[in-house]
C-alpha cells in the first residue's frame, strides 16, 4: 500500500527485456516538494525506472503511486494528466518547430503520439492552449530562454535544448517531474542555472526525480540519493552517506 505524504512510491518493481533483468526489485520513496536523485553505472537501470514511473513500459511486478495512486496500468498521457513531467536523455524538440511552438505543444503529445501526430496537430493545440501563451513564455523566462522563443528548436545549442525541454514539462505544471540526464552536454554556466532551476522548480512545490552522473550537481541539489547496481537498489540515502559508502565507492570505480 502507497504511504500517505509520499510524491513518489516504489516498491518491489521488476522489469525484464529478454534475458536482461533491467529491474530486479527496486524500491525507494520520494517526500513531497524534495529532490531525489537516482544514479548508478551505465546500464544499471536507470533510465528503464523512469520508463516504468512514466508508464512507457509495463512493470513486470511491483507497485508504483505517485501522490499515494497507483500508476500501474495507466498510458503515458494518463500519467502525464496525474502530474507527472518528464525529460528525455536526448531532447525531443522538434526542430523545424520554434522553441515556443515545442513548448505550447506540451510534452505529453510529443511523448505519446509522435512527431507527425503532434504537429498535424498544432493549429489545434495553438488556439486550445493560446492561454497557456503567457505561461510558456513564463517558464522560457524561468529556464532563461524568452529572447530564443521565435528561433527553430533545432538551431538552438544542445544544451539550451535541454533547458527547453525543462520549461516544455513545467507547462503542464507536474506535481512530480522526472529529468533524465538533465547535465549532460552542458557548460558550467548552463551547470549553475541547471541547479538554480530545479531548486526553483522545487519552490513552486513540484517534487524532482533525477537519473544524474554528474556526482556534485546530486550533492549540491538533491537531500535524498537512491544508487542501482545491475537493476537493484545498492545504497540509498542522503548524498552524503551515499557517496561515503564503501560500496557505492567500489561500484563506481571498480566498474
Ligand atoms: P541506465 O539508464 O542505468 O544506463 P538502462 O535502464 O538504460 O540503464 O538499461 C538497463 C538494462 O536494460 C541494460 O542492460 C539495457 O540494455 C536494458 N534495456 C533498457 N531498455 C531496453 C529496451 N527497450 N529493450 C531491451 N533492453 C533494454
Amino acid at each position: 500500500r502507497p504511504i500517505d505524504g509520499v510524491a513518489l512510491s516504489v516498491r518491489g518493481v521488476e522489469k525484464r527485456f529478454g534475458g536482461v533483468a533491467a529491474l530486479a526489485g527496486v524500491s525507494l520513496e520520494v517526500a513531497p516538494g524534495t529532490s531525489h536523485a537516482i544514479v548508478g553505472p551505465n546500464g544499471s537501470g536507470k533510465t528503464t525506472l523512469l520508463n516504468m514511473i512514466s508508464g512507457f513500459y509495463p512493470v513486470d511486478a511491483g507497485a508504483i503511486a505517485v501522490g499515494g495512486r497507483s500508476v500501474i496500468g495507466l498510458a503515458p498521457h494518463r500519467i502525464a494528466h496525474r502530474g507527472v513531467g518528464r525529460t528525455f536523455q536526448t531532447p525531443r524538440m522538434m526542430p523545424d518547430l520554434t522553441v515556443l511552438d515545442n513548448i505550447l505543444l506540451g510534452a505529453f503529445m510529443a511523448e505519446t503520439q509522435g512527431a507527425l501526430a503532434a504537429t498535424l496537430r498544432l493549429p489545434a493545440a495553438r488556439r486550445e492552449q493560446a492561454q497557456s501563451l503567457a505561461e510558456a513564455m513564463r517558464y522560457l523566462d524561468f529556464v532563461g530562454l524568452r529572447e530564443r522563443a521565435m528561433e527553430p528548436a533545432g538551431e538552438l545549442p544542445h544544451g539550451q535544448q535541454r533547458l527547453a525541454e525543462i520549461a516544455r514539462a513545467l507547462v503542464g505544471r507536474p506535481r512530480l517531474l522526472l529529468l533524465d540526464e538533465p547535465a549532460a552536454g552542458l557548460s558550467l554556466d548552463e551547470l549553475d542555472r541547471l541547479g538554480e532551476l530545479i531548486s526553483a522548480i522545487r519552490g513552486l512545490g513540484t517534487t524532482v526525480v533525477i537519473v544524474e552522473h554528474h556526482l556534485e550537481l546530486v550533492a549540491n541539489i538533491c537531500s535524498s540519493v537512491t544508487v542501482l547496481e545491475r537493476g537493484a537498489v545498492l545504497a540509498s540515502g542522503t548524498p552524503a552517506e551515499v557517496f561515503s559508502n564503501e560500496a557505492v565507492i567500489s561500484a563506481y570505480m571498480g566498474a
